[in-house]
Formats: structure tokens, sequence, C-alpha cells
């Protein structure tokens, strides 16, 4: 009974989602044809064309019918999602994404390295091997590789493999116009090293700590101007929506805040690289 209880309260401590993550948010355009429609804590991205969407984060199961609200909110239809992609193998990013699918009949694309453990259904995992992090098997129509162009009603989306927080995460890339510009936007997979990682000695994931070190390397070579991500924490989606408004700059266009993000994840990668080291 006592041992249970430990199991219970540790799996509580570490699966505990946050509030936020089901906290239904503004749906609101970011640029472009580009819309945000998730919750306050986990970021679901409609990209809009003359032949259906594309969305980026099906989230958890219980987001599913929030994200649908706040498509139909911005006038779009929920049936008009063609492409199914996300950031990475995790509940919180793709497990509302066998029930799209099924809702929607989008092909859902994942990049190569995350795909056995979508089609597991999260089974497989390095860090997060154990019930609670499960979530519906999910057939992927289309595996991706790094650098692989998903394109939709003369829109195009760049999938950038960014590994490490898992073996696929992707960080997607696009074109966006605005009064007369062309903006380069960026979707950050994460570049978090979650509690517990172990980044040396990982038997289940021997080259995690060079693939963050790839993972640095491409962001920091990615041109930025919208700055997107995973989960608005990421890129202050808090701070920045209340500024949008009518005649004022967007606040989503943030190329320095892109490169702070990036340079304060890789100091903060590096020292507990550093830490883990024993040096
Ligand atoms: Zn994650």
């Amino acid at each position: 009974m006592k041992s249970l209880m430990v199991i219970a309260t540790f799996a509580g401590a570490l699966f505990a989602q946050s509030p936020e993550w089901t906290e239904p948010f503004p749906p609101h355009k970011v640029v472009d044809n580009i819309y945000y429609v998730g919750s306050r804590g986990l970021a679901s991205y409609l990209i809009t064309t003359p032949q259906g969407a594309i969305l980026i984060n099906s989230s958890l199961e219980q987001s599913v019918p929030l994200i649908q609200t706040s498509i139909e909110k911005l006038g779009f239809k929920f049936s008009d999602v063609k492409i199914l992609l996300i950031s990475h193998a995790h509940w919180d990013h793709c497990a509302g994404s066998a029930k799209i699918k099924q809702l929607t009949n989008a092909k859902y694309m994942v990049m190569n390295a995350d795909v056995t453990e979508i089609e597991a259904g999260g089974k497989g995992n390095f860090q997060y091997d154990n019930p609670q992090s499960r979530y519906p098997a999910t057939k992927v129509d289309r595996v991706l590789h790094d650098g692989d162009k998903v394109e939709l009603g003369g829109t195009t989306l760049v999938a950038h493999l960014t590994p490490g927080h898992t073996k696929g995460c992707t960080t997607w890339t696009m074109k966006a116009k605005d009064g007369g510009k062309t903006l380069d936007v960026v979707v950050v997979g994460s570049p978090n090293v979650n509690p517990g990682y172990k980044l040396v000695n990982n038997t289940l994931y021997p080259q995690i700590a060079a693939d963050f070190e790839r993972t640095f390397r491409v962001l920091k070579g990615l041109p930025c101007d919208v700055f997107l991500g995973a989960h608005g924490e990421y890129y202050g989606l808090n701070q920045k929506f209340p500024k949008m408004k009518p005649g004022a700059a967007n606040p989503f266009i943030d190329p320095a805040g892109y490169k702070g993000y990036v340079a304060e994840r890789e100091q903060a990668f590096r020292s507990e690289l550093q830490k883990q080291s024993g040096k």
C-alpha cells in the first residue's frame, strides 16, 4: 500500500498537467494566414490556404473540442484541416491526433525519428515510457525527413529536425507576407532538457547530447522574424497577445526575442550537461 502511494505521488508530480493546458485562450491571427487556435498553455496553429488548412499540434485528447471551437470562432471550418503536423511526440502535443484524423480525414505527417512512437501511442519513449504518458496510437500517413517540404494551396512549410527533446522533434518554418514584406516564421519544436533527462550515459538515447548540440546549431542558423513555439511560454504569448492592437506593431515579430530565447536555452543545456558530466 505504502509503495503504491509513493508511486501515485511520484506519478502525480511528474504527470500533473498544468491547468493552463486546458484553459481556453482567445483564438487570433498571428500574421498573414497563420492563426493561433491553442489553449493558454498548449500552442496549436492553423495555417489557412485556398485548398484547405494545415494544423500544427493536436495537443491533448481533451484539447480537440477546444481547437475546433477556436477554428470556428475565426470563421474557418474544422473539416477544412487537410494536413496535421506536430512539434514532437509528447502527449501534450500529439494525443489528440487520432481524434482529429478521424473527424477531419487530415493526412498526418511526422518526422521519421518520432514515427514509431506515434504509431505505438507513446510506447518506447526514452523518458516517459509509462501508462500516464500514453496516447491513442495513430497511423502516420507521410514520414518526414529533415528538410522535407509540406505544401498546400501555395503555402510551404519546411520540417527541420531539432532532436534531443524527442528523437524526431521538429521545428517548422515558413514565409509570411506582411505589408509588402516577406517574413521568416519559426515554430520552435522544443529545445528543452526536461527534468530527469539523462544527457550522459543515456542507454536509451546514447546520442542525446550530440542531438541537442545539433538542435542549437540549427536554431541559431534559422532566420526568424515571427517567433512561435510548441508552448506559448517559449515566446511570451501571455505578454505579447494583449499588445496585438490595430495600428500597433505586431508583437509576434520579435527577432531579438527569438535569438535571446535560443541563447538562454542553449546556456541551460550547457550548464545541465556540465553538471551531469561532473566537471
Ligand atoms: Zn515535450
